[in-house]
């Protein structure tokens, strides 16, 4: 079956402002209906590549293509393409429904259609009782509320979100994403969403794409990208790990082993192509490390002494530091099957072949 033409696709994108590379090797095809994330570092490209898709840039060289279309000739006011800004940029002197309104007042539509969008659309974001409020007189998740309202009431086939939740605190931020998932799902519509945040990428996207200096990293599902990071740089942007320089001592049908200086052996299964003698840094997370043998047979284990816990609600963070002086950090669920040592006491921590990643070195 042949695929489905992408909404949106770049092809060897570059960006660059005077001398200055802005973007680089942009490769990226994005589904219709998803919701992708754009995240990495502050100045890594994100709302740079965000203007290009929108049209408020045009791309040094390369294509870029909308439902099939070349659209370097095409001003942003005629791409199908939506943004919501950071700062909602909306009117103060206009109540809610005037702001939601404006677009498509300007546009000339009949005043009976405006009316049934906005209250269509205003019903989506649950503003319905705020309609005559005046900007001012909303909290922060109410005017982000406005702001995706008066985006989405132009149903465009793509909604362009730059940080739109950063001036929010934390608990409306937790709040937001939850409803931003829902009016996604109501609508329809094809989410492209930048943050610098993991937890906000991993929780609302479909499909990451992490960037960093202007590249494209890694493009995965957050689980695949959380748990098969493929360099050093993703798996310390996306959640904590625990890092140690190796080399690789044995590759087979195994597996392949790669061993600190000091002698501990690390199992991968996912360590193909290296070949002996490589340099390689062994990534395990905090949650792949346990103070229980998993009895299946394929745990590994070494021991250390521990130094710390750090309770944080339903989970423990463990330090505990190895014989050869490394520290890991160990995430021990609350209520788990084996009673946590106490710190200051010996411990033996395991881990698991299949949770063991090898990356090469930076
Ligand atoms: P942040 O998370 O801080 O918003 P970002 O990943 O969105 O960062 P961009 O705003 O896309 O980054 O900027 C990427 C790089 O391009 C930065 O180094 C920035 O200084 C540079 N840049 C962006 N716009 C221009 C411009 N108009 N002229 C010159 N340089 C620019």
């Amino acid at each position: 079956m042949k695929a489905p033409t992408p909404i949106i696709e770049i092809r060897d994108g570059k960006k660059s402002f005077g001398s200055f590379v802005a973007l680089e090797n942009i490769n990226l095809s994005i589904h219709e209906g998803e919701i992708l994330t754009l995240l990495g570092p502050s100045g890594c490209g994100k709302t740079t590549l965000m203007r290009l898709i929108a049209g408020f840039e045009g791309l040094t060289s390369g294509t870029l293509r909308v439902s099939g279309e070349d659209v370097a000739a095409v001003p942003p006011e005629r791409r199908p393409v939506n943004m919501v800004f950071q700062r909602y940029a909306l009117f103060p002197h206009l109540d809610v429904f005037e702001n939601v309104a404006f677009g498509l007042k300007v546009k000339g539509l009949a005043k009976s259609e405006i009316t049934e969008r906005v209250k269509r659309m205003l019903h989506i974001v649950q503003l319905e009782s705020l309609a005559n409020r005046y900007i001012d007189e909303l909290s922060g998740g109410q005017c982000q509320r406005v702001a995706l309202a008066r985006a989405l009431v132009n149903e465009p086939k793509v909604l362009l979100l730059d940080e739109p939740l950063a001036a929010l605190d934390l608990k409306i931020r937790q709040h937001m994403l939850a409803e931003m998932k829902r009016i996604h799902a109501e609508t329809g519509a094809t989410f492209i969403y930048v943050t610098h945040d993991q937890d906000e990428a991993m929780i609302l996207s479909d499909r990451v794409v992490l960037m960093e200096k202007g590249r494209i990293v890694q493009i995965d599902r957050p689980e695949d990208m959380y748990a098969r990071p493929k360099s050093l740089f993703a798996a310390k942007f996306l959640g904590e790990t625990n890092l140690f320089e190796t080399a690789v001592a044995d590759s087979g049908a195994q597996g392949t082993v790669a061993k600190t200086a000091s002698g501990i052996g690390f199992l991968s299964r996912n360590g193909v192509g290296h070949k002996t003698g490589d340099k390689v840094v062994v990534s395990i997370r905090p949650e792949s490390f346990s103070f229980a043998n998993n009895d299946e047979g394929s745990s590994q284990k070494t021991q250390g002494q521990v130094e710390d816990v750090v309770f944080i609600g339903s989970r423990s963070f463990y330090t505990v530091r190895l014989d050869d002086q490394a520290k890991v950090r160990i995430q021990v669920q609350r209520n788990g099957r084996v009673k946590p040592p106490e710190p200051g006491s010996r411990a033996t921590i395991y881990w698991d072949a299949d949770n063991v990643v090898m990356l090469p070195q930076a």
